[in-house]
């Protein structure tokens, strides 16, 4: 998605080798504006497949996932949660998930009435890095006998091997823009 490419040169911030920090349009101040183009984009790549839930994991996936579902016919928007609140009192599905950022190990969880065996499901997430969160998530729509129907990034970094591990376990990953490399404060792209 060539806007989002530009966007990502323009006014994000490579941290190392490893990090690219885009706050000033995704993860921190959220330009709705380009959220409703990446919404449209992703309808257009995965509307065919019956979609009736969209699944993410909390913070950054959610603005991301719920300007998303407009373009879904309104779909319920699921968000995991990363601790247990107190609210929280009702059985859930739980799957650990390593944190890329923070390096902390946490339980992703889904109460069990917002997951269900009829649920055909779009993962998705701002970044797929290594693969832990979309995993993760893949594993609580599993456990609730639901069909994972496709994986959607915003951002994906290739070189941390995510969506390879995805793909060998047999889920379709597809995301808006794809880097290869972090180098010399440079960005390469997959075409
Ligand atoms: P994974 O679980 O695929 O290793 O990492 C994905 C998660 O880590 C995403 O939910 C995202 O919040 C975070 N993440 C991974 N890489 C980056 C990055 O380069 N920048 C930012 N801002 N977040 C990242």
């Amino acid at each position: 998605m060539d806007l989002l490419k530009r966007r990502i040169i323009e006014d994000g911030t490579e941290l190392g080798t490893e990090v690219v920090k885009v706050d000033s349009f995704l993860n921190h101040q959220l330009d709705i504006g380009l959220f409703m183009a990446i919404g449209k984009e992703i309808s257009r790549r995965f509307g065919h497949l019956g979609i009736n839930k969209i699944l993410t994991i909390e913070s950054s996936g959610i603005g991301i996932a719920a300007i998303t579902a407009l373009y879904f016919d309104l779909v319920p928007v699921v968000f995991a949660k990363k601790t247990q609140p107190n609210t929280m009192t009702e059985d859930f599905y739980g799957a650990e998930v390593k944190s890329f950022t923070k390096g902390t190990v946490s339980v992703a969880r889904v109460s069990k009435q917002y997951l269900n065996p009829e649920d055909r499901v779009l993962i998705i997430d701002d970044f797929l890095a290594h693969g832990e969160a979309a995993m993760g998530l893949c594993s609580l729509v599993e456990q609730a006998g639901g069909t994972v129907c496709s994986i959607a990034a915003v951002i994906e970094k290739e070189f941390q091997g995510g969506s390879k591990k995805l793909r060998d376990a047999g889920y379709y990953v597809d995301s808006l823009a794809v880097i290869t490399a972090i180098k010399d404060g440079q960005i390469t792209f997959k075409d």
